[in-house]
């Protein structure tokens, strides 16, 4: 049975062992969706890594923390991510984002729901995502991080919160420097009502890509704000 995200979108798929990152056939795909060249080209994230954000470190560091999360305050608890922000993943997040190809979800999503399952990183009240401006939406056609996190939701049977929205169209991110992306935010995300739902919930915030943090940070702020408990983070990379 279709899914209700692929009815939504009403989502083609590729054929039956095709891998969704090179297009090749392989029999060993089965129901993996990559084969296994490419998952052997992804770059996990090793320890030693931050605690707060899952940078990994290499130098000695003051309370487990990075510098940016010893030096910056940070609304969520933490963010966690399985796999490091280069080479196959990187490609494929943009695949993903930019090549109308939403069906990866299902990809990034079984992904992210065996780490966390692995990580013990599963205790939550409710599922959210960082929303997308609505012009961008209408462009895309898809938030790729709602449509993780639906499936991460619907996977772990923890409910899913369309907690927040985008209230000002900001520019591009990777287009500014950190103090431009810090003030380009401010107040950029809203909570939609009702937001009794969250008071005091822990939530799972999901984005598909963890940079500077800018972005996670200011939707944690927010529905910290709005009364939510505590916030963590789960991102593909980072
Ligand atoms: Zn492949
Ligand atoms: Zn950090």
């Amino acid at each position: 049975m279709k899914s209700y995200i692929d009815s939504f979108l009403e989502i083609i798929y590729p054929e039956k062992n095709t891998c969704f990152i090179c297009e090749t056939h392989d029999e060993a795909i089965g129901d993996k969706y990559i084969c296994p060249d490419c998952k052997k080209k992804i770059k996990k994230l090793l320890p030693p890594l931050c605690a707060k954000c899952s940078k990994p470190m290499d130098y000695n560091s003051i309370n487990n923390l990075c510098r940016e999360c010893y030096n910056n305050k940070r609304y969520f608890e933490m963010c966690k991510a399985p796999y490091a922000y280069d080479g196959l993943i990187k490609k494929a997040i943009y695949i993903y984002k930019y090549y109308n190809k939403p069906y990866f979800y299902k990809f990034f999503g079984s992904c992210l729901v065996n780490y966390m399952k692995r990580n013990n990183y599963t205790n939550f009240d409710y599922i959210a995502a960082v929303p997308l401006h609505f012009s961008k939406m209408r462009k895309r056609g898809y938030n790729q991080s709602e449509l993780l996190a639906r499936n991460i939701s619907q996977k772990l049977s923890i409910p899913y919160v369309d907690a927040l929205k985008r209230s000002k169209k900001t520019l591009k991110q990777s287009e500014q420097n950190k103090e431009e992306r810090r003030k380009n935010l401010n107040d950029a995300f809203t909570v939609k009502s009702p937001a009794k739902i969250i008071t005091n919930k822990s939530i799972l915030l999901v984005d598909d890509i963890y940079t500077t943090g800018a972005t996670v940070n200011e939707c944690s702020k927010t529905l910290i704000r709005y009364g939510a408990g505590r916030v963590f983070v789960i991102t593909i990379a980072r």
